[in-house]
């Protein structure tokens, strides 16, 4: 239901939660966010409120830079902690708005790979599908380029990587996506709303899209896997 990501430079994890709590308008049934402690994927999730989250992160602090966060309103499996986003494989977390129609296949054909799912989502295919393409050798650009032509459905989705201390990946199809552009930061947002707080530099993906995010830029690929530009606006929402 509500996206957010951010490569900061100082803990996140507060940061999400307050952009997360923009999106409360939306609806949703359980909360959570993932960063990397000392470069190992971190989760924290709960069902209910964002109140439930806050309460999780004040007994288990999450000191990390980079995260993705997600608010769920679920479609596909019962809304409970397990599965409340970021979903995760060994490599990757992922947080989704939308449905992926075609997981069933999937999760039968990764089962076959070996997978072990743990949750009732659709999401939680994708999390395995690019841990897979990643098991083979690809880096993370690659895994999610070579996943995302396997997807069938609408999605926004938001990844984060094993390790990967500068790097965060989004994606749309059917479901908006929006980029934000900080000093020496960078933001990925459903809306621009949840943006507001961080920066009013906003770009966003055009259906098909998908973008690869540093502290220091970005580069926007369209479905082709061609690179392009999307342009730069100031968003009217506020802070
Ligand atoms: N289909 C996903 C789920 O049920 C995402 C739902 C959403 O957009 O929040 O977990």
């Amino acid at each position: 239901c509500g996206i957010i990501g951010i490569l900061g430079r100082e803990a996140v994890a507060p940061r999400m939660v307050d952009a997360l709590k923009r999106l409360e308008y939306r609806g949703y049934d359980s909360a959570g966010v993932a960063t990397l402690e000392h470069g190992h994927l971190t989760r924290r999730r709960a069902e209910g409120k964002l109140k439930n989250l806050e309460h999780r992160l004040e007994h288990e602090p999450l000191a990390g830079t980079i995260g993705i966060g997600h608010t769920r309103w679920a479609t596909h499996g019962r809304p409970n902690e397990t599965n409340a986003h970021p979903h995760a494989g060994k490599r990757v977390a992922v947080v989704h708005n939308g449905i992926i129609e075609n997981f069933n296949e999937l999760r039968h054909e990764l089962q076959g790979n070996g997978a072990s799912f743990v949750t009732e989502t659709d999401t939680e295919v994708v999390a395995h599908l690019v841990d897979h393409l990643m098991a083979t050798g690809l880096s993370p650009v690659a895994a999610v380029k070579a996943a995302l032509p396997r997807l069938r459905g609408a999605f926004a989705l938001g990844f984060l990587f094993e390790g990967e201390e500068d790097l965060l990946i989004g994606a749309r199809r059917g479901s908006p996506l929006a980029v934000g552009h900080g000093d020496g930061e960078m933001y990925l947002g459903s809306d621009a709303i949840a943006l507001a707080p961080f920066t009013s530099t906003i770009s966003y993906l055009e259906d098909g899209d998908w973008v690869v995010l540093k502290r220091g830029g970005l580069q926007v690929y369209d479905e082709t896997g061609a690179p392009v530009n999307r342009a730069t606006m100031k968003s009217a929402a506020s802070a």
